[in-house]
């Protein structure tokens, strides 16, 4: 068997496609230009191309964007003070901080500090919560992104067992959130997981969130099983150092169902919902119906 492989980077194309639609009309017809501001501390060279390539994509969906770089000597007092001028302009209708922060300053404090109402990321303790309890929120981009992709190709992962291997605040707790809303049968592996590769082979479908270069190997993958990738780690090979995932594609391709490619798969699909929160984040605070993004409004709150 060849895996179908899930084409992140056209899928993410067309969703910043309809993002610039919404955007745009937003626009014309309430005045609302949704305005996205990234901030980043310091000068770490992984921050500053995901930064790079964030920004470029804003502008290219026709949102504002605020570019705020900070010294890596930033104090964690001057990081809050940006960010309560952030939360109380109104031309900013997301924030998002840059990770890593430099070592003074403590990263739970700034993201909590950030209005939830503008949190795109989905890190806010508020935004966490109200996805654990079911109600709408700001989800975090990735998990968003990997359920997207898993859906072109099981439309409905009712039922379906799920395994998601990483237990992160970012990753894959709020993924297996995510799962569940989605009515999917849920199980989360981590490093204190015994007998990972026989749990993974009763996903349908099986995300890798963890941070080891190719860990997933071909016995680990029931035959048929969509695999959504979403490890990214620089690895040296013939002197040449390249970007490969959790999974070793290459084998797994030749047993799942479909799988994401890395890079090309779950990566382009966090900066495209990244946008797509800007805006439901924007409609949620102008009190206006946000676009039909495949999500729970987040202006529908109980
Ligand atoms: P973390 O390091 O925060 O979490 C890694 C998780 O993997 C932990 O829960 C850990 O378990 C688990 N783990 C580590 N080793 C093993 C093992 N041997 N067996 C089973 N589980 C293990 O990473 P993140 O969640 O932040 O990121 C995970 C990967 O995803 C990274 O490669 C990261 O670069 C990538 N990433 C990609 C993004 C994208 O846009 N494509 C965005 C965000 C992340 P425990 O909790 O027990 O320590």
């Amino acid at each position: 068997m060849t895996a179908k492989i899930i084409d992140g980077k056209a899928i993410a194309a067309d969703l910043r496609g309809k993002v610039a639609d919404a955007v745009h009309r937003l626009s014309r017809d309430r005045g609302i230009t949704p305005g996205l501001a990234v901030v980043l501390v310091g000068n770490n060279l992984a921050s500053e191309s995901y930064v790079a390539s964030k920004m470029k994509m804003i502008a290219g969906s026709g949102m504002r964007s605020f570019d705020h770089r900070l010294p890596k000597e930033t104090s964690e007092a001057e990081l809050l003070a940006l960010i309560g001028r952030l939360n109380a302009d109104p031309t900013v209708h997301g924030i998002l901080v840059q990770l890593p922060l430099p070592a003074q300053i403590n990263p739970h404090k700034i993201i909590a500090a950030v209005d939830s109402a503008k949190d795109v990321d989905g890190f806010s303790p508020v935004n966490a919560g109200r996805l654990a309890a079911g109600l709408p929120a700001l989800a975090p981009c990735t998990p968003v992104g990997c359920i997207l992709l898993a859906k072109t190709v099981q439309p409905s992962l009712m039922g379906l067992e799920t395994v998601v291997i990483g237990r992160s605040n970012i990753v894959g707790k709020p993924l297996a959130q995510l799962l569940l809303a989605e009515n999917a049968t849920v199980t989360v592996a981590h490093s204190k997981t015994r007998e990972l590769p026989a749990v993974c082979r009763r996903a349908d479908v099986l995300f890798a969130a963890v941070g080891r270069p190719e860990m997933v190997r071909r016995d680990w993958v029931k035959p048929g099983a969509t695999v959504i990738d979403i490890g990214v780690n620089r690895v040296m090979a013939d002197g040449r150092s390249r970007i490969v995932g959790d999974v070793a594609f290459a084998e797994v391709a030749k047993i799942a169902g479909a799988i994401t490619p890395v890079p090309g798969g779950v990566g382009p699909m966090t900066i495209a919902c990244l946008l797509v929160n800007t805006v439901r984040a924007a409609c949620a605070l102008a009190g206006v119906r946000e676009p039909a993004f495949g999500q729970r409004p987040i202006d529908d709150r109980e």
